[in-house]
């Protein structure tokens, strides 16, 4: 193993030592390192985050978008896709079904859809919360501050908004009409409202490199986020990147690893694309670092059109299908499902007054 590798590796002791060098040896690990890796990554999320798992049930709950992402299947411009929309009273009979199964988060998911006002959408969530003993997590794209203000005082409690890449000209290449600095500004505002903040990024996308992958780590440091969705990119044919090649499972999970040991208490999930684009990818996340996992609750009619990326798993099951699946993955990789909200080790402290 090289020395810088295991000087890395020694610095984790201390996660906020680790630095952008030590990260970006830490994901070019080969197999072997990979291995002490992983198991150190594994050690850490069981010490700090305990061995449970939290679902968090997901509700994709329309694919309009008037964005135009080179990567994202639901783009403006893919006029291939059908577009659907669910009525309020449909997302909320959704959360009811999720919180049935037992999810005790249930996040409301959708593109950019100007349709939902923020009032609409701050009333689905008012209901939500006044009925359902869950917690609500909003992954509805850019919004003015108003508006996550609105979402904030109607009960939610988290916001999920990647910052996708840290390489500020990839990310005004990918996401046309917007900037990394603009993005960066609205995970503040969530911030500064009060939300338990999730950012994240794809692994794979073209032109990245480890050291990029080591910046999208040192970047969520910076921003203290709470939750860190870091999957792989996976190409589409119908948006311009479907060419491409696309975010292997190593380089995934090598991020995912590096990512536990910078930030030990943050969330983070063995993610839907993981688990595309290989049959034990959850398992193998929740190895290295992982301590949660979204079931998809979108009913069946729905899930064909919510196709970011080809060959999603899970397009032919129906909640409660894909709820027992997820609790299956969780069972064999050895960990048990966690009952309570899964919010975010700071927020918990600062509730029991630490
Ligand atoms: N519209 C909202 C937004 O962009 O924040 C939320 C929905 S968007 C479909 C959710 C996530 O899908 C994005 O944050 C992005 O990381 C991921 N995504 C989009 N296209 C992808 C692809 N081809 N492969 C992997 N992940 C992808
Ligand atoms: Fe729209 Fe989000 Fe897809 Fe971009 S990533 S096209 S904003 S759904």
């Amino acid at each position: 193993m090289r020395t810088e590798f295991l000087e890395a590796l020694e610095r984790a002791s201390k996660p906020e030592e680790l630095t952008k060098d030590d990260l970006t040896v830490l994901i070019s690990a080969d197999k072997e390192e990979s291995a002490e890796l992983f198991r150190l990554a594994d050690q850490v999320r069981s010490r700090v985050m305990g061995d449970e798992v939290h679902l968090r049930g997901v509700i994709e709950f329309s694919n309009y978008c008037r964005k135009n992402c080179l990567y994202c299947g639901l783009r403006r411009d893919n006029s291939a896709l059908l577009r659907y929309r669910m009525k309020p009273d449909e997302i909320i009979e959704g959360a009811r079904r999720a919180a049935g199964l037992g999810c005790r988060t249930v996040v409301l998911q959708s593109g950019e859809d100007g349709f939902y006002s923020a009032q609409m959408l701050a009333e689905v969530v008012f209901r939500i919360k006044k009925e359902l003993d869950v917690a609500v997590t909003l992954s509805v794209g850019d919004r003015s501050r108003e508006e996550y203000a609105l979402f904030k005082e109607a009960g939610a409690d988290r916001y999920l908004l990647k910052h996708e890449t840290c390489d500020a000209k990839l990310f005004a290449e990918l996401r046309p009409g917007t900037s990394l600095k603009g993005r960066l500004k609205r995970l503040r505002w969530l911030r500064e409202l009060g939300y338990q903040v999730g950012s994240g990024n794809m692994v794979g996308l073209p032109g990245q490199t480890a050291e990029t992958l080591a910046g999208d780590i040192i970047l969520m440091r910076e921003m203290e986020v709470e939750m860190a969705g870091i999957g792989p990119f996976i190409p589409n044919k119908q948006t311009p990147l479907g060419s491409c090649k696309g975010g292997t499972l190593e380089m995934t999970l090598k991020t995912l690893a590096a990512a536990r040991l910078a930030l030990p208490c943050v969330h983070l999930p063995a993610t839907t694309a993981v688990a595309t684009i290989h049959p034990s990818g959850r398992v193998k996340a929740l190895q290295c670092g992982a301590n949660v996992i979204m079931p998809n609750i979108t009913p069946l009619k729905y899930r064909e059109s919510y196709l970011i990326y080809p060959d999603k798993i899970g397009l032919n099951d129906t909640p409660e299908e894909s709820y027992s699946r997820v609790v299956n993955t969780v069972l064999s990789a050895g960990r048990s499902i966690s009952r309570g909200y899964g919010h975010s080790l700071k927020y918990e402290r600062k509730c029991a007054g630490i």
